[in-house]
């Protein structure tokens, strides 16, 4: 039994690592346990606090320690269940106590975050272009400036108009008088879609979607709560199961959780839940500032809303009585959280409905292999949709051999017969996308004469060529670094040094070259560096305003595009070679979800995969749409090289400014790990990337059957880093089955 505890004593406050040390004294011994309310002596106040960890080490001396008074009875609030979840976070992640709190539990701010004010334009285009003339005839250089802003971006924030585009209020407040600009003030707590439209009418579920459904209520009704993955194609009525499971929940006032990838939660998505839940839903993005996002929290403690919808982070909304966790799209790696605690929303998910008695439902239309893996054994319950709704044929999909484009004299990233295709939805006025599965990066510059790559002299990573051939830059994407394209090879002399694989930019400007009259839309970090950026090309294409778009994995997801009749996939390969086990599983949810977006409306559609590897099994069941195919030759594979999630992996990493430091570090940390007899650690090694902003990164893993066996690893390893001094100068990150 531990004797000790640390208490937070007031969870608003900004410094939730500011814990108190209590003893417990002998009658709350085993009574106590992490997240419980209690009260503590606090100067010569009571107060109430939390336990946030239970521990047999004294931070000072016993004989000064005040002892915990009470437990508190009155029921457990659900700051206690989170306070527990974070608990089991640090335990099953690795950090601190601090990062898992601060995790699960957004910051008040103690500043009144100020009222948000933004200038829009009122004018149309034409007459604001007018009216520009017209200010710039009269030397109004301020209005002018704020005018050609506004017609570039349409809305702009007061705060940027007033301080760097330097236009005095009064001169906007005029122009508003004029009509040309509209000032627009939204309130600190208004719902983010209460100006959306008014309900629409519930669809009837068909028998699959009803047999689905009846799946989850019927446990649901008998006081079983399960994890459910829901295998539906895409189109086939995923989000109206989720809805109707999210009304049956509520109508026993429990509330519902329906975490969406940041990058797929549009407009449309969200529009259908309010349009049927009206203002008791409310959304979570990765723009509200903290306090914008503690606001909306208290919004779902006070009961003011039922359903949160949200990225990763809105799996922590403090609802009371939480009845319903869905997860939409539950392969998508942005479920893993990349800074600590590096918790994945789907187990943490699972854990938070257990402690909420709630049940929990994973969507895709390409599972990820560990759910899959789950629900063959049995942890989790499988359910299927099979067809499409509006039983909208599957699109014809054909795979091009590059190398055989090579041979016939085609050095084109463009192979004829995607070439013959587009020409022919052009001549019919219909849309192609053209993706490139290529993680948002341009391509890496090498040499053909000797092979040598150009990195990042501080990242140890090859530089991404931006911008056109001539005044062409190299970036690090890592740490920023910049320098010109080299005319002849650093290493050889050579001239013929380019860009290896053309990024997006590269591609944009060969389709331009080779139809000239089409409009072309292109969509990557680049273009949409800005808030809206995402969502204003999507719309304009959808729209009608392009003819192609060429984006990278971004444009997979989200809007549904009923003129598209054309997807072609440019180098399959791309996803395919990047040194991680996971490559083909996610080639095959990139494909398939490619795919999934040609003739979405009346008309079929040709899906065209360009590949140098088409014999590869991702790439054929893609084409095929065949899930299980995939998954029985991965699953095998994984087996076979002791991947997840037939075995765990536990990735430990060991950064330092000093490299000699961070290379003792880890061969302690691998000695330690071997002497524990029956794990053999792989390493210590070089990170893939091996120094990033010049810190060292070293790596070692573990791999083994047993999940908790890598836990009580962690927990040794991180007592030894606490007592041991050779790692003052170096930091331990634990990351278990890493993305
Ligand atoms: P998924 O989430 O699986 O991609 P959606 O739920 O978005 O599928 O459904 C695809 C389309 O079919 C949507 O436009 C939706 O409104 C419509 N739809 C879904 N279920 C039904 C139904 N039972 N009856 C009529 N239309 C439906
Ligand atoms: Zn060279
Ligand atoms: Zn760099």
């Amino acid at each position: 039994m531990a004797e000790y505890a640390n208490v937070i004593v007031d969870i608003s406050l900004e410094k939730l690592d500011k814990t108190f040390q209590y003893r417990i004294p002998e009658r709350l011994s085993g009574v106590i346990g992490v997240g419980m309310p209690v009260t503590v002596p606090f100067g010569a106040r009571r107060m109430r606090g939390y336990v946030v960890e239970l521990t047999d080490t004294a931070e000072y001396d016993p004989e000064k320690m005040k002892e915990i008074l009470s437990v508190e009875e009155r029921g457990i609030a659900i700051e206690s269940q989170l306070i527990a979840l974070a608990a089991w976070m640090k335990k099953n992640y690795g950090g601190t106590m601090n990062h898992a709190l601060k995790t699960v539990m957004p910051i008040k701010q103690k500043k009144k975050s100020v009222e948000r004010r933004t200038v829009c334009l009122a004018l149309q285009p034409s007459e604001a272009e007018k009216k520009l003339a017209e200010y710039e005839r009269k030397h109004s250089t301020a209005r002018a400036r704020l005018l050609s802003e506004l017609l570039k971006e349409g809305e702009l924030e007061w705060s940027l108009v007033t301080q760097k585009l330097n236009v005095a209020g009064t001169a906007v407040k005029a122009m508003e008088a004029d009509g040309v600009v509209r000032i627009v003030s939204e309130t600190k707590y208004r719902n983010p879609v209460e100006r959306f439209m008014p309900r629409e009418g519930i669809k009837e579920l068909n028998e699959e979607q009803q047999k689905a459904v009846c799946s989850v209520t019927e446990d649901y009704d008998a006081g079983i709560r399960g994890t459910y993955l829901l295998k539906g194609v895409t189109g086939s009525g995923k989000t109206e199961v989720y809805m109707a499971l999210i009304a049956h929940v509520l109508e026993q006032g429990r509330q519902a959780i329906v975490l969406i990838p940041e990058i797929a939660l549009t407009y449309q998505t969200v529009l259908r839940f309010y349009s049927r839940f009206g203002s008791r839903v409310s959304i979570m993005n990765s723009r509200l500032s903290p306090g914008e996002k503690y606001d909306q929290f208290e919004r779902a403690k006070k009961g003011d809303i039922d359903i949160m919808i949200g990225p990763r982070s809105a799996l922590f909304t403090p609802f009371p009585d939480l009845g319903i966790i869905i997860i939409d799209e539950e392969h998508e790696p942005s479920y893993k959280s990349e800074t600590l605690p590096r918790y994945h929303a789907r187990e943490t998910a699972i854990r938070r409905a257990k402690m909420a008695g709630a049940s929990v439902v994973l969507g895709s239309a390409t599972p990820s292999v560990e759910s899959y893996y789950r629900a063959m054994r049995g942890e989790y319950r499988l359910l299927e949709l099979r067809r499409r709704v509006l039983e909208k044929p599957l699109p014809v999909c054909e795979i091009i051999d590059l190398r055989e484009e090579l041979f016939r004299g085609n050095r084109s990233i463009l192979s004829d017969r995607l070439s013959e295709l587009m020409e022919d939805r052009l001549r019919k006025g219909e849309q192609t996308m053209l993706f490139l599965n290529r993680r948002g990066m341009s391509g890496f510059v090498s040499c053909r004469a000797c092979g040598h790559v150009i990195k990042c002299p501080h990242c140890d990573v090859s530089l991404s060529q931006h911008g056109g051939a001539q005044e062409g830059r190299l970036v690090c994407h890592y740490c920023g670094y910049e320098e010109p394209v080299p005319k002849t090879c650093p290493a050889c002399g050579s001239r013929y040094i380019s860009g290896f694989k053309a990024g997006t930019q590269k591609i944009e400007l060969i389709v331009k070259q080779r139809f000239p009259g089409a409009r072309v839309l292109r969509m990557d970090m680049d273009t949409t560096r800005s808030k809206e950026g995402h969502e204003q090309i999507l719309s304009a294409f959808a729209n009608r305003e392009a003819d192609i778009l060429i984006g990278t994995q971004m444009i997979v997801k989200g809007h549904d595009f009923p003129d598209v009749t054309l997807v072609g996939v440019l180098a399959a390969d791309l996803s395919l070679n990047v040194g991680d086990y996971r490559a083909p599983e996610r080639t095959f949810q990139l494909l398939t979800q490619a795919a999934g977006r040609a003739g979405r409306g009346e008309r079929p559609g040709n899906v065209v995969i360009q590949t140098y590897t088409p014999e590869h099994y991702s790439i054929v069941t893609a084409k095929e749409q065949d899930y299980e195919a995939f998954y029985r030759q991965e699953i095998e594979y994984r087996r076979l090289l002791r991947y997840p999630p037939v075995w765990n992996l536990l990735l430990i990493l060991v950064t330092s400014a000093e490299e000699a430091a961070a290379a003792r570090a880890a061969e302690a940390l691998a000695d330690k790990i071997k002497s524990g007899g029956n794990l053999l650690p792989i390493g210590p090694a070089d990170a893939p990337v091996a120094k990033i902003s010049d810190i060292y990164r070293k790596v070692i893993y573990i791999k083994t059957e047993d999940y908790r066996t890598l836990v009580e690893v962690k927990d040794v390893l991180e007592d030894d880093i606490r007592e041991n001094g050779l790692f003052k100068e170096v930091s331990v990150q634990f990351d278990f089955n890493p993305l």
